[in-house]
């Protein structure tokens, strides 16, 4: 294993111990992959995150069909979706899946959530939408979820829970984290009753303007050097 690997896989366990001090997951629920070049890793299925090593990350070709797979341990049951989100989108590095508390509400309930807020622009569209019932690790499961995301960077799992995706671990764990605020954000205004929803169009043009949002230099000023 060459250093990039292995500090990639660090970062996927320190990914999944910040899930649970985040308190976005519970115990072992949740898993996290990241592409890196021809491989995927994923964590392995049911480790404690605490007890989680380098070595206990496993790798598959994303190529493949996950019938190869490196080290001794299981991968994680939904090594499905994971494997497929990362062949059929190139400009995605990681996905993590989380059982967080308010976005699984809402799938229970079978609500996606609307343009409550503009963040909801991080989706890459005007909603989240909920992928309809399967039982976890299924094949069945992968394709509904597939299916949601379409058009979008993640979903919402009935009865289950969420999957973000991200061009590295950072920022899929950052969207996990937004998709879980903009959940709460949602089942708060419900109780109000008179949530406002953002239209479709606002949302493209928020879109739009996150491609120039985050750390920049101020635009300077049009200089007057050298005029008489
Ligand atoms: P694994 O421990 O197999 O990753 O399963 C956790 C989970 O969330 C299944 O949906
Ligand atoms: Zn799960």
């Amino acid at each position: 294993m060459d250093k990039a690997e292995l500090k990639l896989r660090q970062s996927i366990i320190d990914a999944c111990r910040s899930m649970n001090g985040l308190g976005i997951n519970q115990g072992t629920s949740g898993n996290i992959s990241a592409r890196c070049g021809k491989l995927m890793l994923i964590t392995p299925s049911g480790v404690p995150y605490e007890e989680l090593r380098p070595k206990d990350i496993v790798t598959t070709p994303v190529a493949g069909n996950g019938e190869k797979w490196s080290g001794t341990l299981a991968p994680s049951s939904e090594w499905r979706f994971h494997l497929r989100i990362l062949q059929e989108r190139p400009e995605v590095g990681s996905v993590v899946h989380t059982h967080s508390t308010y976005a699984t509400t809402l799938a229970i309930c079978n609500k996606p959530i609307p343009a409550i807020h503009y963040m909801v622009a991080a989706a890459g569209g005007p909603d989240i939408r909920v992928a309809p019932y399967a039982t976890y690790g299924t094949e069945e499961l992968s394709d509904l979820a597939i299916k949601a995301m379409e058009g979008r960077t993640c979903c919402l799992l009935r009865n289950h829970g969420v999957i973000a995706t991200g061009p590295d671990v950072r920022r899929a764990l950052w969207l996990a984290v937004e998709i879980e605020t903009l959940a709460r954000q949602y089942y708060l205004s419900l109780t109000l009753d008179n949530a406002q929803i953002l239209p479709d169009a606002e949302i493209a043009h928020v879109i739009e303007k996150f491609k120039n949002y985050g750390p920049r230099q101020k635009p300077r000023k049009a200089s007057t050097a050298g005029r008489a």
